[in-house]
């Protein structure tokens, strides 16, 4: 990683409001931290360097020696001061690059730096930006998707409880078809606007992860209990974990990457399977499919330009909006607070759907401008191009050659496919008067990526 300490340190109260603003765990301090780690890294290496170039300075006094006396003289000078340099070096040197990691392991848990309209507090002091689709249905518990889902005989979770384990399930029959849909109806709308779709590993080494600003290592939360948020892999040598979003894969495939300024914005989508372990977050409110362990999703990805990530952003939401819209049920979009932000966001837009089955909004997508705090993590650059060679060639001098900065990245859910199956049972369901399902009402949208007659199909 390459992490700006410059700015940090010039910017330090800034970092500190801002650190305390998203009320990360463990994070107090930090910036005092980062600085005195700087200062000590500093004058360790500028004294290293100071012995260095005295080593150096003796050993060319030698071989410029012009005289047989004046190089005995200038070899006498250098073997005196040998052992001496030789002994400081083998502890300076270690010493630096020990106080380099401290460095490294302060700077990479200082969060990003937040958007100045994002609103700043706790989830509720979230930002309504807009409201979308059709009127709201009145809260009603017969509109349960798990109940709706098991009545319709597309859901099950009995049987992975027992095979698996709980929050886990069986998507059936028209349950099944309607996730391989949803895939592809989102996917499609991807490709339209320019996305390359992408089939991404699932599995990841930890490192990327952390590259990312997830921390999948086990680290104790604020109450001192360890949190597993990953499925580690036991038994491989990498420290493989179960990815907990495509996000991760997508940004690792630009790791080490110089894109040249004409091949950006890069844009991807990847369909993969989300593995989270949710340690502690379930409850009554998080039944049925709403927060379950494995899921398909359908995510996409940008690298961009520093200049251009704020449009990209927006062009994200409009193509959320045009999925969701197509989905037929109210949903809104949410400006994200600094405390819902997480380390890597600089902005946060999430959109949630109505569930009158759940009798609340519930989150179906969420999207991230990280400026470049996964870039400097995993070497994401571009080579800007002097504006006299607009024709996207190589810039012929050494001095354009090295303008190379960090790009950054943006990504978004374009289908959660469990949060949409609620949203589409809870508002298309249709109840007779003693509340007994009578039939499912899925957009027809979904028609032409449906497989086979299954009765409970699209509308037409
Ligand atoms: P995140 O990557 O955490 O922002 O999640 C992206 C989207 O995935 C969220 O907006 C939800 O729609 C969905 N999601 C997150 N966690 C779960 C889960 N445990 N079960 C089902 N869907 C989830």
């Amino acid at each position: 990683p390459r992490l700006d300490y410059k700015s940090i340190i010039e910017n330090e109260a800034y970092h500190v409001q801002n650190i305390a603003n998203r009320k990360l765990p463990g994070s107090g301090n930090l910036v005092e931290k980062v600085k005195e780690l700087h200062q000590l890294h500093s004058s360790l290496v500028a004294g290293v360097n100071e012995i260095r170039q005295e080593r150096n300075t003796l050993a060319r006094n030698v071989k410029m020696a012009k005289t047989s006396e004046d190089r005995a003289a200038a070899l006498q000078r250098a073997n005196s001061r040998s052992k001496n340099i030789k002994d400081f070096l083998a502890i300076q040197e270690p010493m630096t690059s020990g106080a380099e990691i401290q460095l490294l392991h302060a700077g990479l848990q200082i969060p990003n730096i937040t958007h100045p309209d994002s609103p700043v507090g706790p989830e509720s002091a979230a930002k309504v930006l807009s409201t979308h689709g059709p009127e709201r249905l009145p809260t009603d518990a017969a509109r349960d998707h798990a109940k709706v889902g098991k009545e319709l005989g597309i859901i099950s979770f009995d049987e992975a409880a027992a095979v698996t384990g709980s929050a886990w399930y069986y998507l059936r029959g028209a349950g099944a078809l309607l996730e391989q849909a949803l895939v592809n109806y989102a996917l499609q709308i991807a490709i339209k606007h320019g996305f390359t779709p992408v089939i991404p590993p699932d599995v990841i080494k930890a490192d990327y992860a952390a590259r990312c600003g997830f921390a999948p290592r086990d680290e104790p939360d604020q109450h001192g209990k360890v949190v597993h948020h990953f499925y580690h892999l036991q038994g491989t040598s990498n420290n493989l974990v179960l990815a907990g979003t495509a996000e991760i894969p997508l940004a690792g495939m630009f790791a080490q990457r110089t894109f040249l300024e004409r091949e950006l914005p890069a844009r991807v989508v990847a369909v993969g399977h989300a593995f989270r372990s949710e340690a502690g977050s379930r409850g009554a409110v998080t039944r049925g499919l709403y927060r379950v362990h494995q899921f398909t999703k359908v995510e996409l990805f940008a690298v961009t330009e520093q200049n251009q990530s704020s449009d990209m952003m927006e062009e994200l939401r409009k193509i959320q909006i045009e999925i969701f819209g197509g989905l037929g049920f109210p949903f809104r979009v949410l400006d994200m607070p600094t405390e819902e932000l997480g380390h890597a966001a600089y902005r946060k837009y999430d959109m949630e759907a109505w569930m009158p089955g759940r009798g609340g909004w519930g989150e179906i997508s969420s999207t991230s401008n990280c400026l470049d705090f996964q870039a400097r993590r995993l070497h994401i650059q571009y080579r800007t191009v002097q504006t006299s060679n607009k024709d996207g060639l190589l810039p012929q001098s050494d001095e354009a050659d090295k303008r190379i900065t960090f790009a950054h990245t943006l990504n978004g859910t374009a289908a959660a496919i469990p949060r949409l199956i609620v949203a589409l049972l809870e508002n298309g369901v249709v109840l007779n008067q003693s509340k007994q399902v009578v039939e499912l009402r899925l957009p027809s949208c979904l028609r032409r990526y449906w497989l086979g007659n299954d009765s409970l199909g699209p509308a037409v």
